[in-house]
């Protein structure tokens, strides 16, 4: 047996201590120094994208988005049900109102039913898309677990409904196209904003941190700008905007500069470390390994499998305590997020695929410096376990 296997947890094999000490020993900790920049500059050639600004956090990037995309109390913004629910918090702090559309089979946003839903529940007069007399200013599109949403189909939607287009790529960062129409664009260069997180359990780590990124760099200047408490002169505390304190900090751009610079080794790490897994859970016939988005090359941060719940009638928290007694941590995928109490009375739209998933979806550690044994260990100790559920 081996040691317990978490599911997720950082890796600080690089240059992290020594840009941390610098940090410390310039004095530079708070949210003015020279890593914050630097950091920006590094996300935005690893985007291949003009401009970046560093934040706190990604829920604070989608605050922000929301903000630069104009939605006030009142609007509407189409949100997923099966993701994080910071994906859809922010859509209550602007006090706009939620509507939840339902995911396809790479958990993310289905276009079709997005089409349908313009199409069929609300109406588009002088440029603007209306949903029971509410203006659709917005959607928040979660490209969930590294894997990209359909951005083609819908980027045509939004285009044609003048609905602004948020991507949470707090999941997947470095996840781009490699064909069609995006080739070459990155997870959250693609509609009008992108936000990144650097929590602790994403692919790189700042502790707490994220990033946020738009199509047009000037936007991103004001965002910064807006995350700095909004201070129009330096000298006289001039205020025309409010402002909020997002800035990432020194000492966690620090960090994060050094995550930069192993990134694309963590992309490699969580590329083959699948390939392992899919190999090993091939022909088995209780779960199924989730693939990625073809003509895609995904970051694969997140490993899903999908049990048959036909033959498998255990329940999630039965299956991950067990797993947790063999010493692998898993997860289950997110409980409905228009089920949680904050939420229960938003309206959604034809939610099938998400509550199918929600009870089907477990999540197998998938950490960078996890070893081909213990994912050796992993697939025996799931298989076997699955193995004596489907009989008993
Ligand atoms: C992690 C995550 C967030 C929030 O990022 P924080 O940095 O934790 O604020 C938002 N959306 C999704 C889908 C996430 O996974």
């Amino acid at each position: 047996m081996c040691a317990y296997i978490p599911l997720s947890i950082p890796n600080f094999e690089g240059n992290e201590k020594k840009y941390v000490d610098e940090a410390v020993d310039q004095g530079w900790v708070s949210t003015g120094g020279a890593f914050i920049t630097r950091l920006e500059k590094d996300l935005a050639t690893f985007l291949h994208t003009e401009n970046v600004a560093a934040c706190q956090s990604g829920t604070s990037a989608l605050h922000l988005s929301l903000v630069e995309a104009k939605v006030v109390p009142g609007d509407i913004v189409l949100v997923p049900p099966l993701t994080f629910i910071a994906a859809v918090n922010p859509v209550k702090y602007q006090f706009a109102t939620p509507v939840f559309i339902d995911c396809d089979d790479s958990f993310c946003l289905d276009p079709v039913k997005l089409s349908e839903f313009c199409e069929n529940e609300c109406e588009f007069a002088d440029g603007h898309l209306t949903y029971q007399g509410k203006i659709v200013r917005a959607l928040v599109v979660v490209h969930v677990f590294g894997n990209m949403a359909d951005m083609e189909a819908i980027m045509e939607i939004a285009e044609k409904y003048n609905i602004r287009v948020i991507e949470d790529s707090t999941e997947a960062l470095g996840t781009h196209y490699t064909e069609g129409k995006f080739k070459g664009k990155y997870a959250g260069t693609i509609g009008d904003f992108g936000a990144y997180s650097f929590n602790g359990n994403k692919i790189i780590t700042t502790g707490g941190g994220g990033a946020v990124t738009a199509n047009k760099p000037e936007v991103v200047d004001h965002m910064r700008f807006l995350s700095t408490q909004a201070k129009t002169d330096p000298h006289y505390y001039i205020h025309d905007e409010v402002g909020y304190n997002y800035r990432m900090t020194n000492l966690q751009a620090a960090l994060g500069v050094a995550q930069v610079e192993e990134l694309p080794e963590f992309i490699v790490r969580k590329q083959q470390n699948y390939e392992m897994y899919r190999e090993l859970f091939e022909g088995f016939d209780l779960c199924e390994l989730m693939p990625f988005r073809e003509g895609t090359e995904s970051n694969k941060w997140f490993y899903s499998l999908k049990i048959d719940r036909t033959r498998i009638t255990a329940s999630m928290r039965d299956i991950i305590l067990a797993l947790d007694k063999k010493g692998i941590q898993t997860r289950a995928i997110w409980g409905l997020i228009n089920e949680q109490k904050p939420y229960e009375n938003e309206i959604t739209y034809k939610l099938e695929k998400a509550p199918y998933y929600a009870e089907r979806i477990l999540n197998i550690p998938c950490s960078t410096s996890i070893t081909e044994d213990e994912i050796r260990y992993v697939a025996e100790e799931i298989k076997s376990l699955f193995k004596e559920l489907a009989n008993g």
